[in-house]
């Protein structure tokens, strides 16, 4: 090209330059960050409240086209996917999943815990410098001031200088404050009881938007107080044990645990609206309120990238209630599914095919019913720990003259006062190690590890690891318990989790959409991997305490 033709075209292209910038500030955010980029619209994070990876495969046959099956054809399975740490919580899942760590960094150790420097018991999500939004309760003051790093939606939030959206979603306020961060739009739960309505929190907002008004007062949730009978004929259920059978808890006023549950004639027994959180129509009814927020806040319509986390509890209260191996699990499932489909069909349609990426996990997973274990002869049961207790007394009066030096037992720890240590001229540690070796002499405890082997050592695999990411050493425990595998601290019946055993940390973990491959993977992937693969696909800074690393194969 000549000399002077060169010129011609720099002022030419400086030019449509020019005329390019005066385009408007939203065609150029446009531009700029999503088709050139390919960065999606939205991101979409699900999370299945106690979902177990087997119930993708125990039920596959009975999943529609475009639910879990959308995502199991079209999108990445990480069949190996586990939490690496324990206590295997609500709480500290929602926090793993969207800091990129475990509570040794995050802090959120469980959903109660014992606060050392207060003395008493906290809730991972309460904060009462704030008040509660929307309801005249004042029990709903909360915000995510115990968390200690950020999130995914947090660097979303600081990339695109709080311009892209991230708005959380949940019955359980845990489940939307963890994964709304601390820059959150929005993070709104289900308040039950007499009321039936979504609200929020001051830490967020004064009052509720407009969508969010309309949506309560529109009062779809009356839609719900109906018979809850199964889906599809409960002779097809063959993928579940009986509907009747002693593994299962009852509604309040409930008399067997069978099809058709009446629940308006269970309503007012069963604290009113709350019943709801108890029966599938709990995850229709934030389906529902997911997609009336697509349109609410406008996500995913511009060029910058928003955030939705939505997280589906009922399932964990059904599981609680009846068992994983219930009529009423498999129900709750296939109910999901349909629910999927809805909020899928609604991205579609609202954010554009192709446009949107998404995943679905747990934030922890659960057990059979032990006693269900037992009849089928596999070892396993109950334990309450008063027995333990008490005989832990006797020997702390007996070796130290006073029990006064365990403090608190709570979350599998034993909290000792080293103040009390300190008098007694004894050395932590040792004092550490003598309780830990006698409670191991109880028959259900299978493992017992110190603070002082906590902090001593790196552990790389098994149980220990496990512990030791769930380790923070600010908040956690002097003694960590471990019982045997199959045994639980709960009710006869219904199902519960929490322990380090793989039956609670195996969980599902898949992508889809924009930015991610179409595949598979048995290699072990962990909570944590989920937020730096975001991340990755972004392009946006990792949270920053991040410990997990992104999962290359994802990745498109
Ligand atoms: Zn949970
Ligand atoms: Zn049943
Ligand atoms: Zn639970």
């Amino acid at each position: 090209m000549h000399f002077k033709n060169i010129r011609t075209f720099i002022v030419l292209l400086v030019f449509a330059c020019i005329l390019t910038n005066s385009y408007g500030q939203k065609k150029k955010r446009k531009e700029i960050s999503n088709s050139n980029r390919g960065t999606p619209k939205l991101v979409v994070g699900i999370v299945v409240d106690q979902m177990r990876y087997d119930y993708l495969t125990r039920f596959s046959s009975k999943f529609k086209e475009g639910g879990f099956n959308r995502l199991l054809n079209d999108g990445f399975n990480c069949r190996n996917n586990h939490l690496n740490y324990a206590p295997t919580y609500t709480g500290p899942g929602h926090a793993s999943i969207y800091t990129g760590t475990t509570p040794a960094t995050h802090g959120i150790i469980a959903n109660d815990w014992y606060d050392k420097e207060l003395d008493r018991m906290v809730y991972c999500a309460s904060d009462t410098t704030y008040a509660s939004v929307g309801t005249a309760s004042d029990a709903e003051r909360m915000s995510p001031h115990r968390m200690g790093v950020t999130t995914i939606t947090d660097q979303l939030r600081l990339h695109t200088q709080m311009r892209g959206k991230t708005i959380a979603i949940a019955l359980k306020d845990r489940g939307a404050v963890m994964p709304g961060g601390h820059t959150a739009n929005g993070a709104y739960w289900f308040y039950g009881k007499n009321e039936g309505i979504w609200i929020t929190s001051s830490f967020y907002m004064n009052s509720l938007p407009k969508w969010v008004t309309s949506f309560n007062s529109s009062r779809k949730v009356d839609s719900y107080k109906k018979e809850w009978n199964t889906l599809n004929n409960i002779t097809t259920y063959i993928e579940s044990g009986l509907d009747n059978t002693a593994y299962e808890g009852l509604f309040e006023g409930e008399v067997t645990p069978t099809f058709p549950h009446n629940i308006p004639a269970l309503w007012e027994a069963n604290n009113n609206y709350d019943i709801l959180k108890h029966t599938p129509f709990g995850n229709s009814l934030t389906a529902d309120f997911a997609i009336a927020a697509l349109d609410g806040e406008n996500l995913g319509k511009d060029g910058i990238t928003d955030f939705l986390a939505i997280s589906f509890s009922s399932t964990d209260y059904v599981g609680h209630k009846f068992g994983v191996n219930s009529k009423e699990i498999e129900d709750t499932y296939l109910r999901l599914d349909l629910d999927l489909i809805r909020v899928f069909n609604a991205l579609d349609k609202k954010v554009g095919k192709g446009e949107y990426t998404l995943f679905l996990t747990a934030d922890h997973a659960a057990m059979h019913v032990p006693a269900y274990l037992k009849d089928n002869k596999i070892p396993a049961g109950y334990v309450e720990f008063k027995s333990l207790k008490s005989k832990l007394n006797e020997f702390l009066n007996y070796t130290y003259g006073t029990t006064d030096i365990v403090k608190n037992f709570s979350n599998f720890q034993l909290f000792l006062d080293h103040k009390i240590i300190k008098n007694l001229e004894l050395e932590v540690h040792k004092v550490q190690e003598t309780i830990a070796k006698e409670v191991l002499k109880n028959s259900f405890i299978d493992r017992v590890y110190t603070a002082q082997q906590m902090w001593g050592q790196q552990y790389t695999k098994g149980v220990p690891y496990i512990l030791q990411n769930g380790y923070n050493q600010k908040r956690s425990g002097d003694i960590l318990l471990v019982l045997s595998p199959g045994i639980i601290n709960y009710y006869n019946t219904g199902s519960t989790h929490g322990s380090p055993q793989v039956y609670d940390t195996h969980i599902p973990l898949l992508f889809y959409g924009k930015g991610v491959k179409k595949g598979a993977t048995a290699v072990r992937t962990e909570i944590p991997d989920i937020a730096p693969t975001i991340a990755t696909l972004l392009g946006i800074s990792f949270p920053n305490g991040t410990t997990g690393k992104p999962i290359v194969p994802v990745l498109n």
